[in-house]
């Protein structure tokens, strides 16, 4: 089966849906994306985009993919249903064991898996991670070369970001800096089955990453761009391309800084309507019916009344944003005071163990208990 036949089948698209055409070449296979806009920073609805490979005989693109935790997990998952030809490498290398036994290859370092590959994706934790996989001992940029790509879909910072371009591009590589921000879609889907079963909802970017709808927030290499385009159209719904490579980065942490924010501030509100013999289930449902209405309340609130926090975007990983935000913020003299105190927040629940709970756990660290203490 080719790759057009395999990109078709898995999207559901008739072979003469294309709306245009634009040539592309990488790794010396030829490739032919078709686009139904011609918008060049924004596109929705992509899944009529399609990703042609010109001769049967061409060989696929192979897809390394370093960091197989929540998020890279389900990513790669997407991948290997479409047919990409794929190879892992994840710190533990046990979480890599069900996409092993679905097809996917392992090798044993970043930098086996980003020379045996044309193609490498990271998500990985934070800064630190990402640099050290990207440029470490054994490191991915040591099996980078002409030729080859890099999309590093972590969430880290400006600095970080350029620091493994520009360790990437000294290879002769292209780099990309992919970020993922969290759909409305998937979280309304998610407030239905809360109302049906009374569970606590998973919600975050783990689902919309499993169900491929994954909001990207792009910068870098506009031609690497265009070509992993059918990729990231396998593993999310829309793609904005914001140009140089810090662009993404600051991008996504201010949607984060107003995300964290906007948490807190809901924990407060369940909290002191609880505490004036309010009930905060009534309270959730006149939030969702008003202008302030965001699906994220509607989808954790239910939870946070049960003490619940099933993870779905880790506490340790919000606080990571909101610091990096501050960083970003203070790289400008902007001034943040209302996340500078979120920041503060999510520093007690970390330090109360809540770290790899679900971020809305932020709640507990407004609880008598750790105020006391
Ligand atoms: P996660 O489950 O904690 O996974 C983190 C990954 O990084 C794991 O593969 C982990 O390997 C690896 N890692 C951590 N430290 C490492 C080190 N020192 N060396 C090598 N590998 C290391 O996190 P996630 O939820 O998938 O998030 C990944 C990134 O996406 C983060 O930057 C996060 O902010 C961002 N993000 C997350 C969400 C979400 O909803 N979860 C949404 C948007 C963006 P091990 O398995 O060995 O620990």
């Amino acid at each position: 089966m080719t790759m057009r036949c395999l990109m078709n089948c898995f999207f559901g698209v008739p072979t003469n849906a294309m709306a245009a055409t634009r040539s592309s070449s990488l790794w010396g296979i030829p490739f032919t994306l078709n686009f139904n806009n011609n918008n060049n920073h924004f596109s929705s609805n992509s899944r009529s985009l399609s990703y042609i490979s010109n001769s049967t005989s061409s060989p696929a693109p192979r897809v390394g993919f370093l960091g197989i935790g929540i998020m890279g997990s389900p990513m790669a998952h997407n991948l290997l249903k479409a047919g990409v030809d794929l190879t892992l490498w994840n710190r533990t290398k046990s979480k890599c064991d069900p996409l092993i036994s679905l097809g996917a290859k392992y090798l044993s370092s970043p930098e086996e898996v980003a020379a045996s590959c044309d193609l490498t994706f990271a998500m990985l934790a934070d800064p630190h991670s990402a640099i050290e996989v990207a440029c470490g001992n054994h490191g991915a940029a040591n099996g980078m070369a002409l030729g080859k790509g890099y999309v590093d879909v972590s969430t880290v910072d400006v600095d970080t970001s350029k620091l493994i371009s520009e360790r990437i591009k000294a290879t002769g590589a292209l780099f990309l800096e992919v970020h993922s921000h969290f759909p409305l879609s998937n979280t309304k889907c998610c407030v239905i089955r809360i109302h049906i079963t009374s569970q606590a909802p998973v919600s975050g970017s783990k689902k919309p990453a499993e169900d491929g709808q994954l909001i990207f927030l792009t910068a870098g290499d506009r031609n690497l761009y265009e070509t992993v385009a059918p990729l990231l159209d396998i593993m999310g719904k829309s793609k904005f391309y914001l140009g140089d490579v810090g662009n993404g980065a600051a991008m996504k942490l201010v949607v984060n800084m107003i995300m964290g924010s906007m948490m807190a501030s809901f924990s407060e509100g369940l909290l002191l309507s609880e505490k004036v013999g309010l009930d905060p289930k009534v309270l959730v449902e006149v939030v969702s019916q008003g202008a302030i209405s965001a699906p994220m309340y509607s989808t954790k609130g239910p939870s946070m009344i049960q003490s619940l926090y099933p993870t779905a975007f880790p506490l340790k990983h919000q606080q990571k944003d909101l610091r990096l935000a501050l960083g970003l913020a203070e790289s400008v003299s902007q001034s943040t005071p209302i996340a500078a105190a979120a920041n503060e927040l999510y520093k007690v629940a970390k330090s109360h163990g809540l770290s790899d709970e679900d971020f809305s756990a932020v709640i507990e660290a407004l609880k008598s208990k750790f105020q006391q203490s």
